[in-house]
C-alpha cells in the first residue's frame, strides 16, 4: 500500500485514489467547487490545488483528479499552495460577486474580496465548474445542457441558448450548483429551470396543491423503474408532508372517553 504524506502526516492510501480522497479520509480540509463524489472529475475550477514533491522540485497539481500511483509527499498548507488557492478564489469572486455560497467559502479560505474587475453581466454568476452539465449527462441521462462558446464568451447553456426539449425539469443541476446560480421556479402549471429557461409540466399534490415535481420526471422514473414503480406513480400524486399526515392518521387511534386528547400509535 502506498503512503501519502500530507503536511508531514503519513497516511496509507489505495492505488488510484486521488489526493483529495486521501486528504478527506485523514481529516485534512481542501476546498472544492467543481468536484462531486458521484460524478467524474473535471478539475476545472482549480480551487483544490496542492503541491507534490517531484524529487527536488514541487509541482502544483489539482488534488481532485491526481491519482496516487506510489508513495507521495504532498503539501496542502504550504505558502505557495495557499496562495494559489486564494488567487483562484479571487478570480472566481470576480465572476460571482453576489454568491453567498462562494463568499462563505472565500471567508473560510481567508479571502475577503477580489482585486480583479467584475466581469460583464452576460458572464456573471457562473464559475463554469460544469457540475450541472455532468450531473445532467451522467446521472439524469438527459444531456440537456453543455458548454457553449469559447474564451470569455463561454457559458453553460442549452443548444442554441434556447429552452431545451431534453430538459425534464428534475432540478438536479440546481441542487448541485455550488454558487446557487441555477434555480427551479414553479409557475401555475409549469416548472422552469433558470437561467436555461426550459419548462416542463408541473405535477401538484392532490391533497394540498403544492408542487411535487415535473410530469417528465414522473415519466422518466416510470420508464426506468419497472412495473412496481409504474403502479406507484399511477396513483394520485401526494407531497411528502401530506403523505406523512395521512400515514399518521391511519396509524393513530383515539383513546376513548376519559383520555380525550391523547392518542396511541399502533405498530
Ligand atoms: S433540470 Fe434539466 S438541465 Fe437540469 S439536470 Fe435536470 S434535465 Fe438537466
Amino acid at each position: 500500500m502506498p503512503t501519502v504524506t500530507i503536511d508531514d502526516k503519513p497516511i496509507e492510501a489505495r492505488l488510484g485514489e486521488t489526493i483529495l480522497q486521501v486528504a478527506r479520509r485523514a481529516g485534512v480540509w481542501i476546498p472544492t467547487l467543481c468536484h462531486h463524489e458521484a460524478l467524474s472529475s473535471s478539475a476545472s475550477c482549480r480551487i483544490c490545488v496542492v503541491e507534490i514533491d517531484r524529487g527536488g522540485w514541487w509541482q502544483v497539481v489539482t488534488s481532485c483528479n491526481y491519482p496516487v500511483r506510489g508513495d507521495l509527499t504532498v503539501r496542502v498548507n504550504s505558502e505557495r499552495a495557499i496562495r494559489g488557492r486564494r488567487g483562484v478564489m479571487q478570480l472566481l469572486l470576480a465572476r460571482c460577486p453576489e454568491s453567498k455560497e462562494l463568499r462563505k467559502l472565500a471567508r473560510r479560505m481567508g479571502v475577503d474580496g477580489t482585486p480583479y474587475p467584475k466581469v460583464t453581466e452576460a458572464q456573471r454568476n457562473c464559475i463554469l465548474c460544469g457540475l450541472c452539465v455532468r450531473v445532467c449527462e451522467e446521472r439524469i441521462g438527459a444531456s440537456a445542457i453543455s458548454n457553449a462558446g469559447r474564451g470569455v464568451e463561454r457559458a453553460i447553456a442549452a443548444p442554441f441558448r434556447m429552452p431545451s426539449d431534453d430538459c425534464i425539469g428534475c432540478g438536479a443541476c440546481a441542487a448541485i450548483c455550488p454558487v446557487g446560480t441555477i434555480t427551479v421556479r414553479t409557475h401555475e402549471k409549469e416548472v422552469e429551470i433558470s437561467p436555461f429557461k426550459s419548462r416542463a409540466s408541473l405535477v401538484r399534490c392532490s391533497e394540498c396543491g403544492c408542487p411535487v415535481g415535473s410530469e417528465l420526471v414522473k415519466q422518466a422514473l416510470a420508464d426506468r423503474g419497472g412495473p412496481k414503480l409504474v403502479e406507484i406513480l399511477a396513483r394520485r400524486p401526494i407531497c411528502p408532508q401530506c403523505k406523512r399526515e395521512k400515514l399518521a392518521k391511519e396509524l393513530t387511534v383515539a383513546v376513548p372517553s376519559g383520555n380525550r386528547g391523547t392518542s396511541v400509535r399502533t405498530t
